[in-house]
């Protein structure tokens, strides 16, 4: 059969040293993906179609076959413990593997018994034993999550990856967790474009993959805060970073120290910025208003209290690093912590040395003061995409030459951020901003970002050496000192 791949792209594949192993020759791509480098154990099975027609770009189609994910319980900890969440992959992934083995889709009658198309699972009895094989479509290649993350829980899901890989003699693709999260908007349109669309490959013109390079992103997790330009699939420019801690992190701190204790109980997981949102927003009612001006977006909003919080790098000689692309989360943290244990002077609002009885500070002043850290936090996010937007209009010229934002890890799915963001921008001029949030699911880790990253690598015609090993620390930006996505080694070209 004819290969659908561009021809750069397949003559790339057909240079690589494994290349003449699995030259694809179907229009669609079938992945089984696995994350691991935090405490989220994930496994996906995804299906890419190109929706090409008659050898012309079309809109990419995807299905998913398998997702699920178990998180480690280190609620006893108050946080991630790297050996819970070690522990955790171990003991669940080979099963996560397996059920989703069974979710493979079914093999061609033709394929049934081929070693080179298809792999066997076991099915399924109504009463939970597992009956005889049944013969599955093999997985085109494995993808998996290579770095950045912690090594030992990464290690977990590489080498899962890498036996799958060999058993099943396809290649493996070790990609980077923060373009996955960068490239999820576009798994979302093409999930879309599957669900909307009755047949497979009815193309879809010339669009290609939405949305199209460029366009910015805000990645905001428990390890990370950054914005990045993303000018290509593995070319993430980082605009700006966190000079100290992720809002993620900042987030789950505020709520150890303001949440009650009776909810800080009821936690299951550590995703504590998620336990915040529901207590400061328990019906999802926002009454905001965005600052009209960067002098108004810099001074603290009174409250019914005597603190207040003040913006991050609001404070220094001319303002200069209000206008710095840069992030801080950690001064958010200390406020919130000291206006709790401490009383506030009536008349300057500064906290004095005389502590709070924790029993005594009711439910609606914990509430305002987490709606506000968030509102602030919020809004130091957006100030840097405005300066982003209009540093990019002055260097081009054009009024506004990126049209689209992308909001992705989980703190985007936040809800009040999600309305907080195009307020603010509308406020500062930046009203016709198309702002790309992709569903909670898919916001915080997940398999299926991983098999989509997988997907996109290897159209490109990139693979992984089965050599490989994990990275705890790898940048998305070609400009870093270790290269980027593509200047680490252990990609196959
Ligand atoms: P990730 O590292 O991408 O898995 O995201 C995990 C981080 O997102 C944790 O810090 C969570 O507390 C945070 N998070 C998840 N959901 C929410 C939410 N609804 N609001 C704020 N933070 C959240
Ligand atoms: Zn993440």
């Amino acid at each position: 059969m004819r290969s659908t791949l561009r021809p750069a792209i397949r003559a790339r594949i057909l240079l690589s040293s494994r290349a003449h192993q699995y030259t694809p020759s179907r229009r669609h791509l079938l992945t089984l993906a696995i994350e691991t480098s935090c405490d989220d154990t994930s496994v996906a099975i995804l299906e890419k179609h190109d929706g090409k027609l008659d050898g012309k770009l079309g809109t990419p189609s995807a299905r998913l076959h398998f997702h699920e994910k178990i998180t480690a319980n280190t609620a006893l900890y108050r946080g991630i413990h790297p050996l819970v969440a070690l522990e955790s992959h171990q003991t669940n992934l080979a099963r996560l593997v397996d059920r989703a083995l069974r979710s493979l889709p079914d093999a061609d009658h033709a394929a049934v018994g081929h070693p080179a198309r298809c792999v066997p699972a076991l099915a399924d009895r109504k009463d939970g034993t597992r009956a005889g094989i049944v013969w599955k479509q093999k997985p085109d290649f494995v993808s998996v999550t290579r770095g950045p993350g912690m090594r030992s829980s990464l290690a977990t899901g590489l080498d899962t990856a890498k036996g799958l890989a060999v058993a099943w003699q396809v290649p493996l693709v070790a990609v980077n967790h923060m373009q996955a999260h960068a490239l999820t908007p576009r798994l979302v349109d093409a999930l879309e474009w599957a669900a909307t669309t009755t047949a497979e490959g009815t193309g879809g013109g010339d669009a290609g993959a939405r949305p199209a390079f460029p366009f910015l992103s805000v990645l905001v997790s428990g390890g990370h805060t950054l914005l990045l330009e993303s000018r290509g699939l593995a070319e993430h420019k980082i605009l700006a970073s966190t000079k100290d801690i992720a809002i993620g992190d900042c987030l789950d701190k505020v709520a150890r120290a303001v949440l009650p204790a009776e909810v800080l109980a009821s936690a299951e997981t550590t995703m504590y910025g998620a336990l915040l949102e529901a207590f400061a927003f328990p019906d999802a009612e926002y009454a905001y208003t965005p600052p009209k001006s960067k002098g108004e977006e810099l001074s603290a909003r009174k409250t019914a209290y005597l603190w207040s919080v003040k913006p991050p790098l609001s404070e220094s000689p001319y303002g200069a690093k209000a206008h710095a692309m840069e992030f801080s989360f950690s001064g958010l943290v200390t406020s919130a912590e000291r206006f709790m244990a401490f009383k506030s002077d009536p008349l300057t609002g500064r906290t004095t040395k005389e502590p709070r009885v924790p029993a005594e500070i009711g439910i609606e002043e914990r509430r305002t003061l987490a709606r506000e850290v968030m509102r602030v936090a919020f809004e130091h996010l957006a100030s840097r995409v405005v300066l982003a937007l209009s540093q990019a209009s002055a260097n081009t010229g054009a009024s506004q030459p990126i049209k689209t934002l992308v909001v992705s890890g989980g703190v985007a799915s936040n809800k009040f951020l999600r309305h907080l963001l195009p307020a603010f921008l509308a406020a500062r001029g930046y009203e016709g901003m198309e702002i790309l949030t992709p569903p909670p699911s898919l916001c915080t880790d997940n398999a299926t970002m991983i098999a989509w990253a997988g997907m996109e690598m290897f159209e490109a015609g990139w693979t992984s050496e089965l050599e490989c090993l994990a990275l705890r620390k790898w940048s998305l930006d070609p400009g870093a000192e270790d290269g980027g996505i593509l200047g680490v080694g252990g990609w196959v070209a």
